[in-house]
């Protein structure tokens, strides 16, 4: 299959190292970028798609440090909106307990598309959340991952038990045990 050529052209704004002029645009070739082109230059050859950039900043994709993709399904339940932290987790334990293989799926899908559409190409998604069934959630994730073609690191998440045991307790049998979560399996395709 012969490649793919996108010209990103004439951007309002192109995030270069100073030196370098990039009025004129990216050519982007098989996902990666082959060319950063002056104003008025044009692509030294034939671009198959052309996406007309004046109104558009170019920026090298965000990156996300630090996400729970499972919790986009109960950010906005209206028990725990503006709830501190600890009310937070308590009232959600039950909630995240019945978390399904199909609800971790669409979680991290939209949580990705989120993602991707406020620029962010990169995220690290810290996992911690293994009722009974869910022992492929990373699976799931990277499946996810994969169907959206987004770049993550999945880790696994922790907890501390910190001091309100009282909190953190509850939480101990959904952090399932200390043996593979999935994250060795993956590592090692
Ligand atoms: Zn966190």
């Amino acid at each position: 299959m012969s490649a793919t050529r996108i010209w990103i052209k004439n951007p309002l704004a192109t995030f270069t190292p100073e030196a370098v002029d990039g009025r004129g645009g990216l050519v982007i070739e098989n996902g990666l970028i082959s060319e950063v082109l002056a104003a008025g230059q044009q692509p030294a050859r034939p671009c198959d798609q052309l996406f007309d950039a004046r109104d558009h900043v170019v920026l090298p994709g965000l990156i996300n440090t630090h996400h729970h993709f499972y919790q986009t399904l109960t950010r906005a339940w209206g028990p725990v909106v503006n709830q501190p932290l600890f009310p937070w987790l308590k009232t959600l334990y039950p909630v995240w307990a019945r978390l399904t293989p199909d609800a971790l799926a669409l979680a991290s899908k939209v949580a990705m598309a989120e993602l991707l559409l406020s620029g962010c190409t990169l995220a690290a998604d810290h996992h911690y959340l293994f009722p009974r069934g869910m022992e492929e959630s990373i699976d799931i994730q990277v499946a996810a991952v994969r169907e959206l073609g987004m770049r993550a690191m999945l880790t696994r998440g922790s907890m501390s038990r910190g001091a309100d045991p009282d909190c953190a307790g509850p939480m101990l049998p959904l952090l399932g045990d200390r043996g593979d979560h999935g994250g060795e399996r993956q590592a090692s395709r």
